[in-house]
């Protein structure tokens, strides 16, 4: 059997490190519902165009981290909310047990391993 309690508490958990990380890059934008890279800081007065080029480096690979994070906070959302049903955590094809890791690189797996491509 799954223990549902444990996994809760991990996705709890993680979600939580997902939120803390992504404050500290971005913002919650709530009209979009996504979460967004801080733009460019303005208070360095240096302007010649290498600076400009590391600041938007900067911006881009903020704004990579962010998708990246966002799209894994949005898997253990989707976890946590499906936990309570009765499906949670069994294949969606042939109805046994996903294994825990698969469950664990992806809590929002539908399928097991031997399936997971035929969904
Ligand atoms: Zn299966």
């Amino acid at each position: 059997m799954l223990d549902k309690d444990k996994i809760k508490e991990d996705l709890e958990k993680e979600k939580a490190d997902l939120t803390d990380q992504l404050k500290e890059i971005g913002r919650f934008n709530k009209e979009t519902d996504e979460w967004e890279a801080f733009p460019e800081e303005q208070d360095s007065p240096e302007s010649d165009s290498n600076a400009m080029a590391d600041r938007f480096e900067d911006f881009e690979s903020r704004s990579s981290t962010v998708k990246v994070l966002e799209e894994r906070l949005k898997l253990v959302e989707k976890a946590l909310k499906d936990i309570r049903k009765e499906s949670f955590g069994k294949c969606a094809v042939c109805g046994k047990e996903i294994e825990m890791d698969r469950l664990k690189a992806n809590p929002a797996a539908e399928t097991c391993k031997k399936h997971m491509n035929k969904a």
